[in-house]
């Protein structure tokens, strides 16, 4: 069997949802488990009523919920027929959940309200592609993910229970009376049956941990570019695919911010040893990308850019040295608050490192590093990484900048720079 993960962009509207079909239909003879993510921008919109919910803004919160239901009673209204009234009925179910919530008045975290609404985004979305589906003969079987993803309580950023997950996908799949199963990305439950998400952009997780218990065959992401590029070609033009890469590379890829593919997704993948490809769901023909354990030789020039990010200068106070136990409770901080620096550069009395600009994080790390350090930050740079660089590489991409920080190892070289050069 196969696991197929559509994400936003590829059932973003009804002529893709139709793409979707053919692409299913072409593939269905192998076995399909189909994992496909919330329409479009949906979940940036949920968020939007979350945090309105939470703010205390009822109105606003069902306000802005209205537009997203009535942008997926319209995508049903116009691609079904026969299916219109059990989809009709499902999404009625799903919308009276948040609403009722949204009735109440918030007396937990955020991060639980946040889960609670925003999962709807991925269930209102398999709900109409899996009755499409059906509509169109591809007999398809809708799964709520929630019955089958076991998680932690650690809510936006939920951890997998596997022995629970493999159990409950073990009992509920069956591939030999079924084809074509499909569910949601990016969500579980908790023990309690409290919804739970993975984090943004987790529906490539939960694929993999699809295609690793279900023993799969290969993982496909089908997304709306060609493949995995060795830049951002809005910001790169001269940017080109890469047909070939091993898993290490698309780790490191990952990790210094390129957003190809979700970064927890390649470890369940090569525990199984499974590859992943990566293709163009508008045309099917072209050979995408191929992530397997082979190492790829002669690989390009890898560019990956970060915005907004933070420099932090941190000076000891008594000007005594920067050692061992001043890094472990700055390490520390970072642990306390969950912040990973991007670059950090360690100097006999002071140390310089940057991290993303979230603003609630930067402040705390600002505060608490001041107990130990003298603290000075610059906002507004960019972090730019060159994976197998070479020396023209670096020289054409960094001959203008105003560097403040850069670091070069035998395979990375990383530069951190102001925007608009300044005196
Ligand atoms: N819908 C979620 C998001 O936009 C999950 C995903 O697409 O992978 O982050
Ligand atoms: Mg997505």
């Amino acid at each position: 069997m196969k696991v197929f993960k559509f994400g936003g962009a590829s059932v973003q509207d009804i002529e893709r949802i139709n793409k979707v079909a053919t692409i299913v239909r072409e593939n269905q003879a192998s076995k399909l488990m189909i994992i496909v993510s919330a329409m479009g921008k949906t979940t940036n919109a949920l968020e939007k009523v979350a945090e309105a919910f939470f703010e205390n803004n009822k109105e606003r919160a069902l306000e802005l919920f209205e537009i997203v239901k009535q942008q997926h009673l319209t995508t049903a209204k116009y691609l079904l027929v026969t299916h219109y009234n059990p989809c009709y009925s499902q999404l009625n179910d799903f919308f009276t959940e948040v609403e009722w919530l949204l009735h109440d008045v918030p007396v937990r975290e955020y991060d639980y309200y946040y889960d609670q609404i925003v999962c709807v985004g991925e269930l209102m979305s398999t709900c109409i592609v899996s009755n499409y589906l059906n509509e169109v003969g591809i007999k398809t079987n809708w799964l709520d993910v929630r019955d089958l993803f076991r998680t932690d309580n650690n809510f936006r950023d939920a951890g997998i229970n596997w022995v629970q997950t493999t159990h409950a996908i073990n009992e509920t799949i069956d591939f030999n009376t079924q084809n074509v199963y499909l569910t949601q990305g990016f969500m579980g439950a908790t023990i309690d049956n409290e919804s739970t998400t993975l984090g943004r952009e987790g529906s490539d997780y939960t694929a993999a941990i699809f295609a690793n218990i279900l023993n799969a065959e290969s993982l496909t992401i089908w997304k709306d570019v060609e493949g995995v590029m060795n830049a951002d070609p809005k910001h790169f033009p001269e940017a080109q695919i890469i047909r070939e890469l091993g898993y290490d590379e698309v780790i490191e890829m990952a990790y210094y911010g390129a957003q190809v593919i979700h970064p927890k997704t390649i470890k369940p993948l090569q525990n199984k040893g499974i590859d992943l490809k990566v293709k163009c769901f508008l045309d099917s023909n072209l050979p995408g990308t191929v992530i397997s354990k082979k190492k790829a030789k002669n690989l390009p020039p890898i560019y990956v850019v970060k915005q907004t990010q933070v420099l932090f200068l941190l000076t000891s106070q008594d000007y005594s040295f920067v050692g061992d136990e001043l890094i472990i409770s700055l390490y520390n901080i970072f642990k306390e608050i969950k912040i990973k620096p991007n670059l950090i550069q360690t100097g006999a009395v002071s140390l310089q490192l940057c991290v993303d600009d979230r603003a609630d994080k930067v402040e705390l790390l600002a505060s608490k590093a001041s107990a130990l350090f003298d603290v000075q930050i610059e906002k507004g740079l960019e972090l730019l990484t060159i994976r197998h660089y070479s020396d023209d590489s670096i020289d054409q991409l960094t001959s203008t900048k105003n560097i403040l920080l850069s670091q070069k190892g035998t395979e990375t070289f990383q530069a951190l720079y102001r925007l608009v050069s300044s005196k």
